[in-house]
């Protein structure tokens, strides 16, 4: 048993009774006491805790104030409160629960309704957090590529979104990665698609390491990959797609993979109202630096000026002199 409460309530000997009352039953294994609101909500914040018994008449911060106290607070609403109300305070007890609390207990309280009323809410607590981590988990799931452990195509999308929407807002730099192994059928062909997976689960591995903790890398489909670098210009996003495009290249495998050697094409593209205005277009962008990386060799990093592809329509040459390689 490891649940534990705090006591609110302005007499000593109100809170002794409790206590008493709840350590009879066993229910808890920490107790936390506070004279009023103010010490409670404190001790709140230092010691999180599983219910809440709370008086309605204190010094101070009364009862009230402190539900909306909690009430102000998102991450200890699901804390359930029991006020404790005199006799025959009816208007007090609706305007208590009016105010969030999830019960109330009359005093002088009898301990066995007392008991059983803490025990339902315990129990409700409980269910409404296994809940809350059930979803936690599916979220985590839906936004998940299980092969890799990389965020999925369908949030790098939504992340991608904000990010633009983010920088066109700020007017900060958002740079954008796209990798795409090469020759990833003959390591299918030739090991096997097991072996193949074994291969994506390392590529992810490596391109995790390359990048900051707030940069978002996903597996955008079969053996491409994505990372969104949010306040990274062009240049900075080149220089990391080159590290990656490196540790690839020197990764080593074992077993069957042992004399495998890898290499990833990657193009880089830069956010720019002007030139890629939708995430589409920003895409295509580094979808189309991705495919001149291919076609001019592989294991190299390319990117596109959106100048020269609106002036000239396809300009081969124009960033060739930009292009980092690791083969000749
Ligand atoms: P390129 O250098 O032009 O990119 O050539 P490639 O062989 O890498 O490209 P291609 O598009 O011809 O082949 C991609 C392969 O990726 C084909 C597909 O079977 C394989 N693939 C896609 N998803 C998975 C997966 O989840 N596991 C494994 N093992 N293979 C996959
Ligand atoms: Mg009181
Ligand atoms: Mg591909
Ligand atoms: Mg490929």
């Amino acid at each position: 048993m490891s649940n534990s409460v705090l006591i609110i309530d302005d007499s000593v000997t109100v809170r002794e009774q409790i206590i008493r009352t709840l350590e009879s039953f066993n229910l808890f294994s920490r107790y936390y006491e506070a004279e009023d609101g103010l010490e409670g909500f404190k001790k709140l914040l230092s010691s999180p805790v599983d219910i809440i018994l709370c008086d309605l008449e204190m010094p101070r911060i009364d009862g009230f104030k402190f539900l909306s106290m909690l009430k102000a607070r998102p991450d200890l609403q699901d804390v359930p409160v029991i006020i404790l109300t005199g006799m025959n305070d009816r208007e007090r007890k609706i305007k208590g629960l009016e105010q969030g609390a999830s019960d109330y207990i009359t005093k002088p309280f009898d301990h066995e309704e007392l008991v059983a009323r803490v025990k339902v809410h315990l129990k409700i607590k409980k269910l409404q957090d296994e809940l809350k981590r059930s979803n936690e988990l599916l979220l985590e799931l839906s936004n998940t590529d299980h092969l890799t452990g990389l965020f999925n195509r369908r949030y790098m999308m939504e992340a991608l979104d904000k990010e633009v929407q983010r920088s066109v807002r700020k007017g900060g730099t958002l740079s954008l990665i796209i990798l795409d192994i090469d020759h990833f059928k003959q390591v299918n062909d030739n090991f096997g698609h097991l072996q193949g997976d074994v291969v994506l689960q390392k590529v992810a591995l490596q391109l995790q390491k390359e990048l900051r903790s707030y940069d978002c890398a996903a597996r955008y489909g079969g053996e491409e990959f994505v990372a969104i670098l949010p306040d990274s210009s062009l240049k900075e996003a080149m220089f990391v797609a080159d590290r990656i495009r490196l540790a690839v290249q020197g990764t080593r495998f074992s077993g069957p993979l042992a004399k495998l050697g890898l290499t990833v094409s990657l193009g880089v593209a830069c956010f720019s109202m002007e030139h890629t205005p939708t995430v589409d277009d920003f895409i295509k962008l580094a979808d189309d630096a991705l495919y001149r990386a291919k076609t001019n060799g592989r294991n190299r990093v390319e990117f596109i000026d959106p100048e020269s592809v609106k002036s000239t329509e396809t300009a081969p040459d124009a960033a060739d002199h930009n292009t980092t390689t690791g083969t000749s």
